[in-house]
């Protein structure tokens, strides 16, 4: 089958990755699309994103140091690499997409006491000593036991668990959430931005919190009035209620406090 061998060895371009980095110009965040000065869907990324995308692959880099090579043998242009660029490309694109190191599962007892978390269909915890409930931290109700073999390592597991979801639900979930983490960011910078500019000596007030949070989210997220609804809601959980007599230069400083907090 030539066709899917083709498709199989297809590289990823500039645009495929464009996403994968933040803005400098507009300054959205990974995951989210350009918008322009009036925060309208932009027509293009932004050169500079290309920029950003390029630096994050290392092709800057191999450009720069290509370049010193051929100066320090007397010349003083490259022709850019392009089959070097498409690899660094390529392994960026495998870099970003690789799973991150999976880690064991544990659950915590108030007492601080760490449970390895097991499978319940599993043969471990069916042969598992000592079987009795607990209430862990999360508030939920375990079955814990010793796994035999284990040197005293305890185990924990729930029967009760919400079905498994699918792999590519999750990859999706993952994907979803990491975007309304960054546009939650962006949309508190840009308030920030706007209280900073706008009477920055007049007291903030709750409505002003709730209203920004609602105009800035409907304008984001265009056309879908049920993402907006789910960003307004995570906006004014990261926002914090203003306090008394505290200014809107102030308070903006605060949000800018805590998206340096949550926002890498
Ligand atoms: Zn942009």
């Amino acid at each position: 089958m030539p066709e899917r061998t083709q498709t199989l060895h297809t590289q990823p371009t500039l645009h495929d990755l464009i996403d994968t980095v933040g803005c400098p110009t507009c300054r959205v965040g990974t995951g989210v699309p350009c918008v322009t000065r009036a925060n309208k869907p932009a027509r293009e990324p932004h050169g500079q994103r290309f920029e950003a995308l390029e630096q994050a692959a290392g092709i800057t880099e191999h450009r720069a140091t290509a370049h010193r090579e051929a100066e320090a043998r007397g010349r003083s242009w490259t022709a850019s690499d392009r089959e070097a660029e498409r690899a660094l490309l390529s392994a960026y694109a495998a870099r970003i997409t690789q799973k991150p190191e999976r880690t064991r599962p544990t659950v915590t007892h108030p007492s601080g006491l760490v449970f390895r978390v097991i499978p319940a269909d599993s043969y471990t915890a069916r042969m598992s000593r000592d079987q009795h409930s607990l209430v862990m931290a999360d508030g939920h109700t375990w079955t814990v036991g010793q796994p035999v073999g284990w040197n005293g390592t305890p185990a924990a597991w729930r029967t009760d668990e919400e079905p498994a979801r699918s792999q590519p639900d999750e990859a999706l979930r993952q994907v979803h959430a990491q975007a309304l983490h960054n546009l939650i960011g962006t949309i508190a910078t840009l308030i920030a931005d706007y209280l900073t500019e706008t009477r920055p000596t007049d007291l903030i007030i709750e409505a002003s919190r709730k209203y920004l949070a609602s105009s800035y989210a409907t304008d984001r997220t265009g056309r879908d009035p049920e993402y907006a609804t789910e960003v307004v809601a995570a906006l004014l959980r990261l926002l914090p209620s203003p306090r008394q007599a505290e200014t809107r230069g102030e308070y903006a400083l605060r949000i800018r406090a805590i998206v340096g907090r949550t926002h890498v």
